[in-house]
């Protein structure tokens, strides 16, 4: 998935990045690594969790943060 991509429908913790867009976890309360995929409809960028985007994970373990 596209850093760049928007990303409609989500919730407000979720389009502030505060929360998975995939599974909903709430990153001020689950301490799981979470990587970006996209943006909110607001220009917010958004995360989901390494488990809850296979494609990501290998960059994520690269260390490669935005
Ligand atoms: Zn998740």
């Amino acid at each position: 998935m596209n850093h760049d991509t928007i990303i409609a429908g989500l919730t407000t913790v979720q389009a502030d990045g505060l929360a998975c867009v995939a599974c909903g976890a709430d990153y001020l309360q689950v301490r799981v690594p979470h990587v970006p995929v996209g943006r909110s409809v607001t220009g917010s960028q958004v995360f989901a969790c390494v488990g809850c985007c296979p494609d990501d994970a290998p960059r994520a373990a690269r260390g490669v943060r935005r």
